[in-house]
């Protein structure tokens, strides 16, 4: 099988690197980091927009925003197979008042919320919640959207700000209001084909940039999984009341939903909440739950794309664990260009991949395939794998401690919870 693969960060390289298993693989543009990444073609990156039927046998799209544009659409009316929603279902992630419409509908089980386009029943619906206030864009605001506080002042400033479009344009022109939820957050991954879903995996993030999860919050700076404390018989739990009625609830609503439901709960004490859903794969996440699958991810992908999931996900029983090393000044303004050094060394160390997002190839050293400079804010994610967490982790950190670029940051306690 020829497979396609959209997008160009680490995400894309796990996806690639699994899917290469069983298929051939091009990555779009992907980056100098990826083997078979098209950028790296001399007559250039491929559009993914030209595919055809006769191009590939699969296409995969790795991240939203090409999704929520249509990308998937398009592909699919020239009779291009994709694993990817539409942009009708994409909307779960690029509206969060449809996203909440939808779960009211489906009975899912989440924060008690409303949406707004105007600011004083906005404020007047704040002060019928608790404590602890949740001001979210209704669209996409590159993970930023999101603010959550105890001051009643600064919700209110947020509400005013977003909806002037001075805050994030016209993604908070529309805003949710919500209660605040507490609890420790999980992700689950299902995989549907329009009328069924499956469970790929749980995994669970690190937002902070620093230890503690101190500081600002970050595309993720580290993922691990399995996660103990989401064992299978919650996740099973998870799929029959959030991610099953929210296929039914899709297909409803004539939504051929076929591609990766990444649903982000909050596990509170009164039981697993879901506060979001994205449309594709996360990124650390994607690092830590791909390498664990057991199989073809070729043959499986496909089955989703053409409405014909079989039976469930074999993963390896064991665990992954994922160390995000991200540029000095990310997540405010990332210093890029800085030379990388030991990937051999970090590749060497048993049980990992390295797997490279922000990089660019070095132009004074066009003949060697692992001089790279950084290039984004998070560069490389080091996956380690073992038979527990404790060995992942470990092995996952003698590989980053083999890695250089000046003013590299790094957590060190990335599933210190867990061991
Ligand atoms: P979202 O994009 O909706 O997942 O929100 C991003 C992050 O904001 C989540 O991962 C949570 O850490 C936090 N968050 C979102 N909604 C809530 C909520 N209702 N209560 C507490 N924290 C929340």
């Amino acid at each position: 099988m020829k497979v396609v693969v959209v997008g160009s960060g680490g995400r894309e390289h796990a996806l690639a690197t699994v899917l290469g298993r069983t298929a051939e693989v091009v990555v779009t543009p992907g980056n100098p980091g990826i083997p078979g990444s098209a950028c790296l073609n001399p007559a250039g990156p491929l559009d993914p927009e030209t595919l055809g039927p006769g191009d590939c046998d699969l296409v995969v799209v790795g991240p939203e925003a090409p999704l929520v544009d249509g990308l998937a659409d398009r592909l699919r009316a020239r009779g291009v197979r994709v694993f990817g929603p539409g942009a009708d279902g994409a909307r779960l992630e690029g509206s969060k008042a449809w996203m909440k419409d939808l779960f009211a509908e489906a009975g899912v089980p989440t924060a008690r919320s409303a949406s707004f386009s105007d600011p004083e029943p906005a404020v007047a619906f704040l002060d019928t919640l608790g404590d602890l206030f949740v001001v979210k864009t209704d669209g996409l605001a590159a993970g930023k959207g999101v603010l959550v506080t105890t001051s009643r002042a600064d919700a209110v400033d947020a509400v005013h700000e977003y909806l002037s479009g001075a805050a994030f344009g016209d993604a908070g022109r529309r805003i949710v209001v919500e209660e605040g939820l507490t609890g420790p957050e999980l992700s689950v991954f299902a995989l549907a084909d329009g009328t069924r879903a499956v469970p790929f995996a749980a995994a669970r993030d690190h937002k902070r940039i620093g230890d503690g999860d101190t500081g600002p919050n970050t595309g993720g700076m580290g993922a691990f999984s399995p996660v103990p404390d989401a064992p299978d018989d919650l996740v099973g739990r998870i799929m029959d009341t959030a991610v099953e009625p929210t296929v039914a609830a899709l297909a409803a609503r004539d939504i051929d939903y076929r591609g990766v439901l990444f649903c982000g709960l909050m596990l509170t004490p009164d039981g697993p909440r879901v506060l979001e859903y994205n449309v594709r794969f996360g990124d650390p996440e994607a690092q830590v739950i791909l390498p664990r699958f057991r199989g073809d991810l070729a043959a499986l992908l496909a089955s989703a794309a053409d409405g014909a999931l079989g039976g469930g996900v074999d993963l390896d029983p064991g665990a992954a664990v994922t160390v995000v090393c991200a540029a000095p000044g990310y997540p405010a303004a990332p210093r890029t260009g800085d030379p990388i050094a030991g990937l051999a060394a970090a590749r060497s160390v048993e049980g990992v991949t390295v797997f490279c997002a922000g990089v660019a190839a070095d132009p004074t050293r066009p003949d060697d395939a692992d001089a790279l400079l950084t290039a984004g804010g998070r560069v490389l994610a080091v996956t380690g794998e073992g038979p527990d967490i404790a060995t992942a982790c470990g092995r996952a950190y003698e590989a980053v401690g083999c890695i250089h670029f000046d003013g590299m940051q790094v957590r060190t306690d990335i599933a210190a919870s867990a061991r």
